[in-house]
This record gives structure tokens, C-alpha cells and sequence, in this order.
């Protein structure tokens, strides 16, 4: 089953492009891009669940023979590339096109190419939505911009992506970019209720998800990202460490204790999530502080409270001790790409905070 849900906050957009279907100037190729989690492979599903529904509306009926199998995931004229799904993470040629000399360990199941060479099985086009476009390796995107290059009737593409500079510029020049922003608070909110999880009577819950709406910035993927991870506990940790009420090195066990759940096939890949989202946390927070000691309102930004605390506490008085913390934040994140432990480099940041 697919998530068929109304793309909120993004109707309009999505409106917009039913209409130039409807009225045949869809483009062949779109991109949909705006910051992670704020809804784009949603959009893009219902999109093309909406042009392929029987009842030709502004949205899927939700009951015809093709909503059903849209939603079912068994629509044969719907295709979706998705590596994560396929426990891949990169989009190799193999998603693209069709190659007998595929290795045991590379994706094995049906690629575009396969797909396009079907005909359209009920007669109102064919589309092919590719989630995190930003994964197509190079050899990938090559194979991809030829289909974007002899566009077929009928036959659309909907690629989806937060980092659209990774696609490279003949594909780019390919495709209508759309841009889809983060949400506002009240529709946020709407769609982590719609998603289940939250009580809307329980005070407490509500209270977390305004918390995790705003540490999102607006996008409610990563906002229940943030929330299995538990980052509201997290960056109450690392704020008490920024701000020196508590010693670095008690919080540095701590934040190792916080019973979250960090993605990752292997255990050394969960820590290093974990220390991923601790570190950002924290130069989130230093960030924020810089723009309140700059004299900007705390109320609209992510970790406003720990920023204006931070800001005003001694730790951030002096300017050198400011720079150093935030480039050992910062450097530390930046190491974590190679293969040093997890701990080390979280305690590295810690220790910039010894005073
Ligand atoms: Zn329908």
C-alpha cells in the first residue's frame, strides 16, 4: 500500500498542474524540490494518481479501479524508482535501464526502461516518479536524460529531490522545476494528526509536536524523523551543555542513553546517526543563539528558548570562545563522513565547551 495522501500545504501547486494536464501542457519531465520531508513524493503520487483516476477530477476519487490499484502499489501504468525501498542507496543504472549482466547484490526488479516498453494499460498515459532523484548516480542520469531527451506521448516523469544540484545540468535542463516549501505551523501540525501517532486530546503530545514542528522547520517528514529520534530530548541535552549548566562530560553519556531509534542497517551506522542529529542539533542551537545576539526575535526560530539562553549565558561572551565552539561543531560534523568513531567526535565538540 502507498501513503495516498492529500499533498496539504502544496495544494495549490499540485491544483496548478492537474489544470496544465487537463488542458495538455503538463510538461514531459517535472522536479519537484524543496527542503526533505515537506511532502514532495507525496505531491508527486497524487499527482499522478489524479491523472490516471477515471473520474478525470481535481483529485483522486479514491474509489475507482485505478485509485485502487494506485494506492495498492499495482497500477500498471505507475512506476516508482525508489532506492531506500530496495535497501539501495544509490539509483544505479539497473533502476533505469534494462541490463542481463546485473550483479547478485544490485537491484533486481523492473527498471524504466522495462516499464516504458509496456503500453499503457487503460489509455490515460503513463507515469514514472523517481524519489530521491539526488541517488541516480552519474552512469544513471545519463541513461535517464536520454529518455528525457525523446520524450514519448503520454509518458511522464516526476522526479522528486531536496539537493537538485546533484543532478547533473543536461538533466536539469530537462525538466520544469517545481519548488515546494516547508509548511506553516497550523498545517504541519494538520498533517502529523492526519498521520496517527499524536493524541490531539492529550496535552502533553500536543505540546511535543509543536516542539517537533518547529525544530522541523516546517516539514513534517522530518519532523516524526526528529521524533523517533527523540531530538527534543536530545537538544535539551546538548543545550545544558552549550550553555555550561551542566558539565560536557556528564551530558556526553547522557545523550548516548537517550533511548531513540536511529535508522541504519548496521550498529556502527545508527551511531553515527546519532551523532549526526546530536551535532546538528548543536549547531543549530549555536546558529540560532548567533542570530539572537545579533538582535533577532527567539520566537520564530527553531531552538528559539535554548538560543536566547545560550545567547545570554557567559559562555557565549566572549567572541574568540564563540568562533571556537562553532568551528569544533562544525568540524566535527564535517569528519563524520570518514570512518571515526561516532563517540569521539561528539566528545570532540564536548570538549570545545571546557572553559
Ligand atoms: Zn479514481
Amino acid at each position: 500500500m502507498t501513503d495516498l495522501v492529500r499533498p496539504r500545504g502544496h495544494q495549490d501547486a499540485v491544483a496548478g498542474l492537474v489544470r496544465s494536464a487537463r488542458e495538455g501542457r503538463l510538461p514531459h519531465a517535472l522536479l519537484l524540490t524543496g527542503p526533505d520531508g515537506v511532502g514532495k513524493f507525496r505531491a508527486a503520487l497524487w499527482l499522478a494518481t489524479t491523472l490516471l483516476c477515471e473520474e478525470a477530477g481535481e483529485a483522486p476519487c479514491g474509489a475507482c479501479g485505478s485509485c485502487k490499484r494506485a494506492r495498492a502499489a499495482s497500477h500498471a501504468d505507475l512506476f516508482t524508482v525508489d532506492a531506500r525501498a530496495h535497501d539501495q542507496d544509490e539509483l544505479t543504472i539497473f533502476f533505469v535501464a534494462h541490463r542481463e549482466d546485473r550483479p547478485s547484490t544490485a537491484y533486481q526488479g523492473t527498471s524504466i526502461e522495462d516499464f516504458l516498453g509496456l503500453r499503457a494499460a487503460e489509455g490515460r498515459g503513463k507515469f514514472v516518479i523517481l524519489r530521491e532523484a539526488h541517488r541516480l548516480n552519474e552512469v544513471a542520469q545519463n541513461a535517464l536524460l536520454k529518455m528525457l531527451e525523446e520524450p514519448r506521448d503520454g509518458v511522464h516523469f516526476l522526479l522528486e529531490t531536496a539537493t537538485p544540484d546533484a543532478l547533473l545540468e543536461t538533466v536539469r535542463s530537462r525538466v520544469v522545476e517545481v519548488r515546494l516549501d516547508g509548511l506553516d505551523r497550523e498545517t504541519c501540525e494538520a498533517v502529523l494528526f492526519d498521520a496517527g501517532g499524536f493524541d490531539r486530546t492529550d496535552a502533553a503530545q500536543v505540546e511535543e509536536m509543536a516542539e517537533l514542528v518547529r525544530l522541523s522547520g516546517g516539514a513534517p517528514g522530518v519532523a516524526m524523523e526528529l521524533s523517533s529520534r527523540r531530538a527534543p530530548e536530545l537538544a535539551q541535552l546538548v543545550g545544558e551543555a552549550l550553555t555550561g549548566t551542566r558539565a560536557a562530560h556528564e551530558v556526553a553519556a547522557e545523550l548516548w542513553e537517550v533511548d531513540g531509534d536511529f535508522e541504519g542497517k548496521t550498529a556502527f551506522v545508527r551511531r553515527r546517526v546519532r551523532a549526526e542529529t546530536i551535532l546538528d542539533l548543536g549547531l543549530g542551537i549555536l546558529a540560532d543563539a548567533e542570530r539572537c545576539l545579533a538582535g533577532g526575535d527567539p520566537v520564530p526560530l527553531r531552538h528559539g528558548q535554548l538560543a536566547a539562553s545560550l545567547a545570554k549565558s557567559g559562555a557565549f561572551a566572549s567572541t574568540p570562545a564563540r568562533r571556537r565552539m562553532g568551528r569544533a561543531w562544525l568540524e566535527a560534523r564535517e569528519d563524520l563522513r570518514l570512518n571515526l568513531s561516532p563517540e569521539g567526535l561528539v566528545d570532540r565538540a564536548l570538549a570545545s565547551l571546557s572553559r
